[in-house]
C-alpha cells in the first residue's frame, strides 16, 4: 500500500483497514476505492484531512517541526474545522 500523501511504500497496516505512513506520520484508511486521511495529534485526537493538499502540508510540517501541531496550529495549517 502506497501512502496517498507522498508515495512512499514505507507504510504499515494497523488495523483491517488502515495504514499508518512513518514517512508523513499520517494515517489512512482505504475502503473500496476511497481514501480517507487522518491526522493524530499529540492529545490523541484524529482528525479527517478531506483534502490531499492539505495533507501535504501538514506532512511536511511535521517532517521539518521537531513536534506535532496542535489543534490550534492545525487549524491555522489546514484553514478550517
Ligand atoms: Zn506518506
Amino acid at each position: 500500500m502506497y501512502c496517498p500523501v507522498c508515495m512512499s511504500a514505507n507504510t504499515g497496516k494497523t488495523g483491517s483497514d488502515t495504514y499508518y505512513c512513518s514517512e508523513c506520520l499520517l494515517e489512512f484508511t482505504c475502503i473500496g476505492n476511497e481514501v480517507t486521511i487522518y491526522y493524530i495529534d499529540p492529545e490523541g485526537v484524529s482528525y479527517a484531512i478531506k483534502d490531499r493538499g492539505e495533507a501535504r502540508r501538514l506532512a511536511e510540517y511535521i517532517r521539518q517541526g521537531d513536534e506535532l501541531p496542535l489543534q490550534e496550529r492545525l487549524q491555522e495549517l489546514i484553514g478550517k474545522c
